[in-house]
């Protein structure tokens, strides 16, 4: 093993990165109605990100996701408004309610949203992204050339390349990478210059960010947590200690994300 770098020493000592860009393109604010979370909270995600040197978490709403996207979108807007510099809105829209979609993307995007999250049924019961539902969901994103975070657990591959080969403009994060399906997710990456994929996994397999860094994808690979179902800290372990070179811990970490969510200096 190599001497340890300073992303290692500041896991190991359980401080924060300093002089670095962290930017968690995965977290949630919000109770579930799975499981009981502890202050899954603004003030509380702040106080996570403080502790690791995180600047930036992109976020959705728990609620939301699980089919109150009115009510949760708020707690996500509150959350931005209370921490502009520290928050990016994913805005959720009702799929099932296709009447009330165009409205919710209208005022999203004229409030405090800068990205869509979309949560298929790979996870529940509910509908497929190539369900007609989406479309416009879809379209609206090509049209202001906005990111996607679409939660992915193998299936729902399929289901969107349609979307990323119809719609070039929209920027997609393609999540839980490691889930299943591993080589279909590489080849999205490699294949489609809109498309990166993003880390969050409870189960952690062991070698696998060093595995897509040796097939060449240190570019088109994000770090997500999964706040506030997981914690930031076990999921950041994960990229800290890879067997990586410093550079595409970098990459990883914080200087891809900040392309896929159109963050880059002077943009
Ligand atoms: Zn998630």
């Amino acid at each position: 093993m190599n001497a340890p770098d300073h992303f290692q020493t500041a896991g190991r000592l359980g401080q924060p990165l300093h002089g670095e860009v962290v930017i968690d393109t995965h977290g949630h604010l919000g109770h579930s109605p799975d499981f009981p979370i502890v202050r899954p909270t603004a003030a509380a995600l702040v106080a996570s990100m403080d502790r690791m040197g995180i600047q930036l978490t992109c976020i959705s709403s728990i609620p939301a996701i699980f089919g109150d996207a009115e009510h949760g979108n708020a707690l996500v807007a509150d959350a931005v408004q209370a921490y502009p510099d520290r928050f990016f809105g994913y805005l959720v829209m009702d799929v099932g309610y296709p009447d009330k979609v165009a409205a919710q993307l209208a005022r999203g995007l004229a409030g405090d949203f800068r990205g869509l999250k979309v949560w298929s049924y790979g996870a529940r019961t509910g509908l497929p992204y190539n369900h007609s539902n989406y479309e416009p969901v879809f379209a609206f994103a090509q049209q202001h050339a906005l990111p996607v975070l679409a939660h992915v657990f193998g299936p729902e591959l399929d289901e969107l390349e349609g979307y990323i080969k119809k719609y070039p403009r929209i920027r997609w994060l393609l999540a839980h990478i490691g889930s299943a399906e591993l080589e279909k997710y590489k080849r999205f990456a490699r294949e489609y210059p809109t498309v990166w994929v993003e880390l969050c996994l409870s189960s952690c397999p062991r070698g696998l960010i060093e595995h897509l860094v040796a097939a060449g994808l240190e570019d088109k690979v994000l770090w997500g947590s999964d706040a506030v179902f997981l914690d930031q800290a076990s999921q950041l372990g994960r990229v800290l200690f890879a067997q990586i070179p410093v550079s595409a811990k970098r990459k990883i970490l914080g200087l891809n994300a900040r392309r896929a969510l159109g963050l880059e200096p002077g943009k």
